[in-house]
């Protein structure tokens, strides 16, 4: 028997996963409430919600358990809304709700309804899963007339509220114009990779019972023309979002291994690390992308390291360790960046090629006033050592901090304390001068509040 056409309608504007409206379906209803709330001069609000870290659930969980996760936020989200709002899944992570009749005050107490009803964590097969998610509102008739309008303005307050770390919030014409400077940003910064405008600095990692630097972090640095020197979180994020950070990655390693080779000419022995974003690690041309260069640039591929970050390997975990597994056989050292942060799986750590791992400085700077601080440092040190990988800290900011970590038998130190990231010239100067100051700076602490980072450095 053939499907009538008011099923095979419903089949096309239904989420087969969650049974709720699909984006088609939801366009059609905003536009039929735009309409007739345009002639009784009521509001209708648009709210998208995005769950944040739903992608590491994924992974870590696998899609089917995603899947459910997925459908109980879709059930519990029904329960939690009243008719005449209309709840949907636009797809992937994201959902929206059209409530008509409602202001931006309406619209900004549903939004923390919505939220509120997902704190209670979800059951997944027995384990708790708590969900966060942001959400972003936009108005008819104040933000926009028509669908898609409002759709890309309540998209746009959706990324403001993560950023923020807000929850939800408003559209406003300024994140109109934060998104449109951060177009044009872009493409100044696809021209600044040609014209020489990016350089890297270079932060000093210490050994704690030698005193010597082992290594450094090489940091990228954007010199604007206008805006003077722009830090990495302001373009990086930028850059992963449009693709941009391919040909960014690339011009950060080679300008590295120049670096090495010129260190290694003076015998400097050092190993210089660069960060790698999480589309990196996705791709399958970066480890033959990665031999060409240590080839022309002449260096020793032991002296270069790469750290990653746990929440990038959990995109495609499969994949990652693939390309890892590659770049490890041709000899590259890894480490594991702001560990303790991500959404870590201790199965995939065991499993992992890495050498090291480095606490994130969110634990490391607090440790002289907070107990908590210390257990979770003292445990990341043990399971470190456990796993035969040597464990760094990063941002020691004070002689406290580095005497605990030292007691802690934490094998290495980086942070404003001993340097802020210099640049070459600098950082080459310094490594001439500092096995004495370092040696100095572990056995006593210094005088009033000098530290050996009072050596040329970074402005805060
Ligand atoms: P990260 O990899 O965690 O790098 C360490 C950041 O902490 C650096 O910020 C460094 O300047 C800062 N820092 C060092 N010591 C201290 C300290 O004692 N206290 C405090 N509060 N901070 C300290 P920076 O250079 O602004 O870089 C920020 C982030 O940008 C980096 O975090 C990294 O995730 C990213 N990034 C930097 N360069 C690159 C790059 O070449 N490629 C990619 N993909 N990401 C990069
Ligand atoms: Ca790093
Ligand atoms: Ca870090």
């Amino acid at each position: 028997m053939q499907p009538k056409a008011t099923e095979l309608r419903r089949d096309v504007e239904l989420d087969p996963l969650t049974s709720l409206p699909n984006r088609r379906r939801l366009r059609a209803r905003l536009e039929q409430e735009i309409k007739a709330s345009a002639a009784d001069n009521k509001s209708v609000s648009l709210l998208v919600m995005d769950l944040d870290a739903f992608k590491e659930v994924n992974h870590t969980m696998g899609h089917l358990v995603g899947d459910e996760l997925l459908q109980q936020i879709g059930q519990r989200l029904s329960s939690t809304l009243a008719p005449p709002n209309v709840l949907a899944r636009l797809g992937g992570d994201e959902f929206a709700i059209v409530a008509p009749g409602c202001g931006a005050e309406d619209a900004a107490v549903l939004a923390a309804e919505v939220l509120r009803a997902l704190e209670e964590p979800f059951d997944l097969n027995g384990l708790r899963v708590n969900v966060q998610a942001s959400i972003g509102i936009a108005l008819f008739p104040d933000h926009g007339r028509s669908a898609d309008n409002l759709m890309q303005r309540a998209d746009m307050a959706m990324y403001a509220a993560k950023r923020a770390k807000s929850g939800y919030a408003l559209y406003s014409s300024e994140q109109n114009h934060n998104s449109q400077r951060r177009l044009l940003l872009m493409g100044e910064l696809r021209r600044a990779l040609v014209q020489d405008q990016l350089f890297l600095v270079y932060q000093p990692k210490v050994n704690l019972s030698t005193g010597r630097t082992t290594g450094v972090e090489a940091l990228i640095r954007w010199e604007h023309p206008q805006f003077g020197v722009i830090k990495p979180n302001r373009f990086i994020p930028l850059a992963e979002k449009t693709g941009l950070i391919m040909p960014l990655t690339l011009w950060v390693i080679h300008a590295a291994l120049r670096q090495c080779h010129i260190w290694q000419q003076l015998g400097i022995e050092i190993t210089t690390a660069v960060n790698l974003s999480a589309w990196n690690l996705q791709s399958d041309q970066l480890p033959e992308q990665l031999e060409g260069l240590l080839k022309s640039c002449a260096v020793d591929p032991s002296r270069m390291q790469l750290e990653i970050t746990e929440s990038a390997i959990m995109i495609d975990p499969t994949r990652a360790l693939a390309n890892l597994k590659r770049m490890r056989a041709m000899g590259l050292k890894f480490a594991i960046d702001d560990f303790g942060t991500g959404y870590s799986s201790l199965a995939y750590l065991k499993r992992l090629p890495v050498s090291e791992i480095k606490i994130d400085k969110s634990f490391v700077s607090n440790i002289p006033e907070d107990e908590d601080d210390v257990v979770i440092v003292r445990s990341t040190i043990d399971l470190g050592h456990n796993l035969g990988l040597e464990v760094v800290a990063e941002g020691v900011e004070s002689h406290e901090t580095l005497r605990q970590l030292a007691a802690l038998k934490c094998d290495a130190a980086q942070g404003f304390f001993m340097s802020q990231p210099l640049t070459d010239t600098d950082l080459t100067s310094w490594l001439a001068e500092s096995p004495e100051r370092l040696r100095r700076l572990l056995a006593k602490p210094p005088r009033g509040k000098s530290s050996i980072s009072s050596l040329r450095g970074e402005p805060a």
